[in-house]
């Protein structure tokens, strides 16, 4: 089969990534998922290694590709689940064109910017080319639950690499992406003293009340200036109305601009005191991605992207991501992480889920010229 770099072609790619539905909690789906990757990644001229899932989630697949120069090269980091249910594709989110849109569930989040750097490998081999660099490509399982099997492989082997281009979709109007803020999650949980909330209510203690003067709290550290925010997403306590709570928690989700208001934060959390001597209180940090700044090597590298897609035809501005990616690892090591490089389009984990068609070419292109020339 050619790989020419039309739109077409690269959608005929997409459309074979997001026919596999691959839901993290899935493993079989995600397992399916890798197959596909590997054939394709096998055809694009690369030596596979797979990794065998862990903790009941799918396996991490690594793609090995040799350059015209020895390495440090570059790890093409994308993941293979989506947050969509199986059964999706047949229901609420079918692939369907209309238009210049094309939909389909984990299309724009993130198989179709998987399928863009796949392809642009794909053009190379079918020329009997090489990449300038050696490019490893890595496709994790578990990037939406926050990368807990992943961190350490990608960790090790981001180090190991010059460079971390990541296609995860891009921010609106196709902007890539140079930093991202820092998400933590944090399990904060109350525990009073049980009593007959009608015969004894004063020698109870409860614990949710307790939590709601924690919520407040914890909510109030919320500085929109500043680019900080927590979030009280979920409590849950209590037993009976007709006993007083003994015990209660609540789910937080901090997201921080950089280390030093992540370091804030962590400490203003850890420092909370119950209200009512007599419920303990405690505080327990959960997964963690790290922020990471647009650097001046990301500067460079920005500036290096742009100036091949001025080359091609478009001209990508670039923005500091709320959300996260397996990119706040790797930019937060200090490795060169080029973010948000993937397919444009819209509504990512919902069911209007799309990318643009009309954009696939230049973006295909821009990955070929990257592949081309970063050295
Ligand atoms: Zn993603």
């Amino acid at each position: 089969m050619g790989h020419g770099i039309s739109s077409e072609a690269v959608l005929e790619r997409i459309r074979r990534w997001v026919e596999i539905e691959s839901p993290t909690d899935d493993t079989d789906g995600v397992n399916r998922m890798a197959d596909e990757a590997a054939s394709q990644l096998t055809s694009a001229g690369a030596a596979i290694e797979r990794l065998p899932g862990r903790d009941g989630l799918g396996d991490l697949l690594i793609g090995r590709i040799p350059g015209e120069l020895e390495g440090p090269g570059i790890l093409v980091l994308g993941h293979l689940d989506t947050v969509h249910p199986v059964g999706t594709i047949s229901e609420q989110l079918p692939w369907r064109r209309d238009g210049d849109r094309v939909y389909g569930p984990g299309i724009y989040d993130m198989k179709g910017g998987n399928a863009l750097a796949v392809h642009a490998l794909a053009v190379l081999a079918d020329a009997q080319r090489r990449p300038r660099l050696p490019v490893t490509v890595m496709f994790v399982p578990d990037e939406e639950i926050g990368s807990p099997t992943s961190r350490p492989v990608i960790e090790t082997e981001a180090v190991a690499h010059k460079y971390v281009l990541v296609p995860e979709p891009s921010g609106e109007g196709g902007k890539f992406t140079t930093a991202r803020y820092g998400i933590a999650r944090y399990l904060v949980r109350t525990r009073g003293r049980p009593a007959h909330a009608g015969a004894n209510h004063q020698l109870g203690r409860s614990a949710i009340r307790e939590m709601a003067h924690q919520i407040l709290a914890i909510e109030s550290m919320t500085d929109y200036g500043r680019g900080i925010t927590l979030n009280v997403g979920n409590i849950r306590g209590g037993t009976h109305e007709n006993v007083v709570p003994i015990s209660c928690e609540a789910k937080i989700l901090a997201l921080v601009p950089d280390q030093a208001a992540e370091t804030e934060v962590r400490e203003r959390l850890l420092a909370l005191k119950s209200v009512d001597p007599d419920v303990a209180l405690e505080v327990v940090p959960g997964l963690f991605r790290p922020p990471f700044e647009m650097s001046a090597e990301i500067t460079r590298l920005y500036e290096h992207a742009r100036g091949l897609a001025q080359e091609i035809g478009f001209d990508p501005k670039h923005r500091a991501a709320g959300g996260g990616s397996d990119g706040n690892f790797t930019g937060a090591l200090g490795v060169t992480t080029l973010d948000g490089i993937g397919v444009v389009g819209d509504g990512h984990h919902t069911f209007e889920e799309h990318i643009l068609a009309s954009k696939l070419e230049e973006r295909a292109r821009l990955w070929l010229r990257l592949l081309e020339t970063l050295e």
